[in-house]
């Protein structure tokens, strides 16, 4: 299988997007490194991921720049080098431009965009000198959303944050270009993780949500894991720069569908 062998780092892995994504790897044969900040539920993921294949977990809050130089050290030592890297981490919080505070502004992007940074800048770097040593290139994922593209008002530094993602990937894929490294992101519409749980208890909440999904349902985890495949996967090989936006159609949306009797 393409990704057999393959060193991918996933950080947020141990619940969500995140874990689908480890799972898919490791299923298609590549030695994947999980982080995350919930070590309890990384730990478990991380035993259970291991009667499918070779996984290891490590702490890394990404926008910690001490974790993630550890983790980079952690991935080396333990497969010897980095193939892939997933930056998927990401928290939402609700606000507003009237009601969000500084203090939870500076969280939120310090974690959905300075850590796709700090992380893509760390495993830049060491596939870049890999490339200069005769080795092979390496590919970058980055998760951006949909609300890159919308004015979600509601979550005004989750869009910030993903409008900046959406940037890092093209700024990252033009300078990577030349030493054949690829970059690219994800943008999902309406997932069906823990961010979206309240969803599930409020019919109202999920009306409105496949009211704007002309699909007529919630996307699965396992959705995104396999885009994850195929951008980091030399199916790709001319893909760079791009964001894949799986959403049951809503980009293409204006206004509203009728949503289905359930
Ligand atoms: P999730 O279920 O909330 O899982 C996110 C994971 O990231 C959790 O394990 C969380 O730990 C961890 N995390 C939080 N802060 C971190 C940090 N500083 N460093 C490392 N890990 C951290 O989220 P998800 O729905 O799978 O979302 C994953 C990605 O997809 C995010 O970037 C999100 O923006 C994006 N996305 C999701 C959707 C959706 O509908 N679900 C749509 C568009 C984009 P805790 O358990 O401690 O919180």
């Amino acid at each position: 299988m393409a990704l057999t062998n393959k060193v991918t780092i996933v950080t947020g892995a141990a619940r969500g997007i995140g874990l689908a994504i480890a799972r898919r790897f490791v299923e298609d044969g590549a030695k994947v490194v999980m982080s995350d900040v919930n070590d309890e539920a990384g730990e478990a993921a991380e035993a259970d991921l291991k009667a499918l294949g070779e996984v290891t977990y490590v702490h890394c809050d990404v926008s910690e720049r001490l974790d993630v130089r550890n983790l980079i050290a952690a991935a080396i030592d333990t497969y010897g080098d980095v193939d892939v890297l997933i930056n998927n981490a990401g928290i939402v919080s609700p606000g507003d431009i009237l009601t969000i505070d500084e203090a939870e502004f500076d969280r939120v992007l310090n974690i959905n965009l300075k850590g796709s940074f700090l992380c893509g800048q760390a495993v830049a770097r060491h596939m870049v000198d890999r490339v200069k040593n005769g080795g092979p290139a390496g590919a970058i994922v980055n998760m951006s959303s949909v609300n890159a593209v919308f004015g979600l008002h509601t979550q005004l530094p989750y869009t910030v944050s993903k409008g900046g993602v959406n940037q890092l990937t093209k700024a990252m894929a033009v300078a990577l270009a030349p030493h054949g490294i690829r970059v690219n992101a994800i943008g999902p519409g309406s997932i069906m993780t823990d961010m979206l749980a309240s969803v599930n208890d409020d019919p109202a909440a999920r009306a409105r949500i496949l009211s704007r999904t002309p699909m007529a349902r919630i996307g699965e985890p396992r959705e995104i894991a396999s885009i994850a495949a195929f951008l980091a996967d030399e199916g790709a090989s001319y893909v760079t720069g791009q964001t894949v936006y799986a959403d049951g159609g809503r980009l293409p949306l204006n206004y509203t569908v009728d949503v289905p009797e359930e």
